[in-house]
């Protein structure tokens, strides 16, 4: 397609423009003083995977250093009385007030996105307003783990899955919902922002057209909570589930949150039932009855260190507040696409999100089928962008921990990488 130019956005002072740029953007950030509050890696000059794994706060690494003498090892048992047995549900209130836009009793930390989704997803196939409908509604883009699980269970309780297909550089609009949408549809089962593209879908909208069809909607929040404005209970959201891995920096394998909305709570069973989600956990009784609220989603021992760091991340946002995070995450990506214009697609890349700011999420992919050979090169490097097979460059922008100069060492980086790889590979 188009041919590496010498043009000026490769020369030294296309270089000071772009730092002086996004020097004067950080300057400008009110949200700037945050970035100090993450943990620094001594060899990372840009991280730009904050959307996969969030990176630790300050706060979390003392709090997980101190956990393991003055909670679990000073506590000890009695830790379980103290906090850690109603930690999945006030940690629930927590995530739900700063990022979910969810009143109390509705939220819940628990297992992970997936074991939430398959229990989420049984337990609305059998709420009693959707039944003898048999379809449910998902769409080709989402997350792997997403279709899977949706798979297992179209086989296990027989329902057929309605497959909607969004455009590559895009997600699921309202017009591709409608469609498929029948008085036979129980579920509708997608992502708020798509994993791949981006693409920030308009969950209000969707959710009125499944209600007016008669259907339920589960919204997986992985890529918004943190990132972007949620308002569930607003919304009239039915059921949610997210990640805190990934913008709310729980660490790796931190458990997911679940959203059941409360006036659903009684007529859903969820299918793992185990003694924790249960009326009286330590009766040792001999038969399940479940808890009644949210606690009656909770199925086994909560992940009470997986927790931790998490919660310090939950005040950031919660200081920081969601409409502040959503305009830096809005200016990061805005900076992104800039540089992407000006440094990769002269190269050969091409931006596969969303230009419509209102469209987007925090992150920005580009394709460009070199992309796979830079990698080793950018994190020799000490620059960390996320790949996504076969040929997707993923800048996640996590706007708390990145600053805008960041987003410009990184592009530059990937630049230059993509310019050595494409001209090794013409010689
Ligand atoms: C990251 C992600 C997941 C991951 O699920 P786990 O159970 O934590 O592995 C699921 N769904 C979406 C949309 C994701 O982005």
């Amino acid at each position: 397609m188009s041919t590496p130019t010498s043009s000026s956005t490769s020369s030294s002072s296309g270089t000071e423009q772009r730092a002086a740029r996004a020097a004067a953007l950080d300057a400008a950030d009110p949200l700037a003083r945050y970035v100090g509050a993450f943990v620094p890696s001594a060899d990372v000059v840009a991280y730009l995977d904050g959307n996969s794994l969030g990176r630790p706060t300050r706060a979390s690494a003392e709090r997980l250093a101190r956990f393991a003498t003055e909670q679990w090892g000073a506590r000890l048992i009695r830790g379980w009385d103290e906090e850690w047995y109603d930690l999945p549900l006030t940690l629930g209130d927590r995530i739900g007030a700063a990022a979910l836009g969810a009143g109390p009793g509705q939220a819940f930390v628990a297992d992970s996105t997936t074991v939430i989704l398959y229990k989420l997803v049984r337990a609305a196939l059998g709420a009693p307003s959707v039944a003898g409908r048999d379809e449910v509604v998902l769409d080709s883009g989402n997350f792997p783990t997403d279709r899977y699980v949706l798979e297992g269970v179209a086989r296990e309780h027989g329902v057929t899955l309605r497959w909607v297909a969004p455009a590559h550089d895009g997600g699921v609009t309202p017009e591709q919902v409608a469609e498929v949408l029948t008085d036979r549809t129980a579920l509708v089962v997608l992502s708020h922002v798509a994993y791949r593209s981006g693409y920030l879908s308009d969950a209000a909208g969707i959710t009125r057209l499944a209600h007016d069809a008669g259907a339920l909607v589960l919204w997986d929040l992985c890529h918004s909570a943190g990132a972007v404005p949620v308002e569930l209970d607003a919304w009239g959201v039915d059921l949610a589930v997210g990640c805190t891995y990934k913008y709310l920096n729980g660490g790796p394998g931190a458990p997911a949150f679940g959203y059941v909305r409360a006036d659903l709570q009684d007529a859903l069973t969820q299918p793992i039932q185990g003694w924790m989600g249960s009326a009286a956990p330590f009766e040792m009784g001999p038969g399940y009855a479940p808890h009644p609220g949210a606690r009656g989603f909770l199925s086994g021992t909560p992940a009470i260190v997986g927790m931790l760091a998490m919660q310090d991340m939950v005040d950031l946002v919660a200081e920081a507040g969601m409409g502040a995070i959503r305009a830096k995450s809005v200016a990061l990506t805005e900076l992104a696409l800039e540089l992407v214009d000006d440094l990769l697609v002269p190269l050969g890349a091409r931006v596969a999100s969303p230009r419509d700011t209102g469209l987007r999420g925090s992150h920005v992919t580009v394709d460009h089928e070199a992309f796979e050979a830079t990698l080793p090169l950018l994190w020799a490097r000490g620059v960390i962008p996320d790949f996504r097979r076969p040929d997707g460059l993923r800048l996640g922008l996590s706007p708390l921990s990145t600053s805008f100069d960041e987003v410009r060492v990184g592009v530059e980086a990937v630049r230059d990488a993509l310019a050595e790889v494409t001209a090794a590979r013409a010689r």
